[in-house]
């Protein structure tokens, strides 16, 4: 099932938390008693409070830790976002320390039951109850920077450009200036996602097309698959691997004209670099900016360059985002390509493990 990052529900600061569950121990529970009642009757009435008061601490507190997504059963596309953004340590621990104090609340509201039995008089068993209510603030209290941690992780969640790992994806990369947000304009509509994404000051542009009467996201990759993969940190690297795990068809772009300012010989560089990450998928070279210059036109020694891809059994399309020459092919060669491309899933996600292993050895 599809995680939605954007239905997690505001986690209170450590204040309203206790306001907002004592407040409710007083609306919610009996509030008329008197010392001429029966013993019996004065310490239920208290007892109902403590265990009022804990079980929406308990629920509450069980609400926050359910909603957060579970890093180990969430898609690797996530697991691995959350941990280049969050620190899968800290996000892990954050969660474990709610759960703690969870039971500390338990065990606080058991421990105050168990003395209130022997609560001998209205005053005596009042100030249990206050001393137990007392103590579930204080284990909230100090809940307070990890309440605000967990605040901020889901305030950034819920702005994220929603990417769904299991819709098909086309993922467009290559330098800048050879056309991929020209494309991404020809073939999606109009309103294309673009928050800042996770690696670091990069953006991801999510635009959405019809193909097949399936729906495909399109991604451009701006800053992050635009140079070469031994020139970043590790950081930058993880957000990388994130996407290696979506199911995609990926598109080269090549501008074989040279405007962009690379050489052909500099593109095929970079396509060798980014190439490992997408070990297994699908792959397109697309030669844009044909009305430039075409593919049969190039001198030999260039044209010579581009038998690299024929070798490797890539096909190469020519296209204009000038003039639409080509475009709808290579969607629909994108598309069909994906279709058509069958994983042995689990097999699959063993050898990319390996080959990101060996990437990340290499920064
Ligand atoms: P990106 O950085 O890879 O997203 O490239 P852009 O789509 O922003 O395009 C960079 C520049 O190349 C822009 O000035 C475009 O107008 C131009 N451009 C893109 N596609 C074509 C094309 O097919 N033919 C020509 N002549 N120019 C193009």
């Amino acid at each position: 099932p599809l995680y939605n990052f954007k239905k997690i529900a505001v986690v209170p600061s450590a204040k309203d938390f206790i306001d907002i569950i004592l407040s409710k121990t007083q609306r919610k529970t009996p509030t008329v008693i008197h010392k001429h009642y029966k013993i019996s009757r004065i310490r239920s009435f208290y007892m109902r409070k403590i265990k009022f008061t804990q079980q929406n601490f308990h629920d509450r507190l069980s609400q926050i830790i359910q909603e957060f997504p579970k890093l180990d059963n969430i898609h690797p596309f996530y697991a691995d976002l959350m941990n280049v953004l969050y620190d899968k340590d800290h996000f892990k621990l954050g969660l474990g320390q709610l759960n703690q104090a969870r039971h500390l609340i338990d065990n606080v509201a058991k421990d105050y039951l168990r003395l209130l039995k022997f609560g001998d008089s209205l005053y005596r068993c009042k100030q249990l109850k206050k001393a137990a209510l007392g103590r579930m603030a204080t284990i909230m209290k100090r809940q307070s920077p990890n309440l605000e941690y967990l605040e901020q992780v889901r305030q950034h969640l819920a702005r994220l450009p929603s990417i769904d790992p299991y819709t098909r994806t086309i993922i467009l990369c290559g330098f800048p200036n050879v056309g991929k947000s020209s494309f991404m304009n020809k073939i999606t509509r109009a309103e294309v996602d673009v928050q800042p994404y996770a690696f670091t000051t990069k953006s991801l542009y999510v635009g959405h097309t019809d193909f097949k009467y399936l729906r495909w996201q399109v991604i451009d990759t701006p800053g992050i698959l635009d140079h070469p993969l031994t020139e970043r940190n590790v950081i930058e690297m993880q957000g990388v691997t994130a996407l290696a795990h979506l199911r995609a068809a990926i598109l080269y772009f090549l501008d074989p004209s040279e405007q962009c300012g690379h050489s052909i010989a500099e593109q095929i560089k970079l396509y060798n670099s980014i190439k490992p990450l997408f070990n297994k998928k699908p792959l397109l070279v697309v030669c844009n900016k044909s009305d430039v210059l075409k593919i049969d036109d190039l001198p030999e020694e260039k044209k010579r360059e581009l038998d690299v891809f024929k070798e490797s059994n890539i096909p190469v399309l020519s296209m204009s985002t000038l003039t639409d020459e080509g475009v709808a092919e290579v969607k629909q060669q994108a598309c069909s390509m994906l279709l058509a491309f069958r994983v042995e899933n689990k097999m699959q996600t063993k050898k990319l493990d390996g080959v990101l292993n060996r990437l990340h050895v290499a920064v």
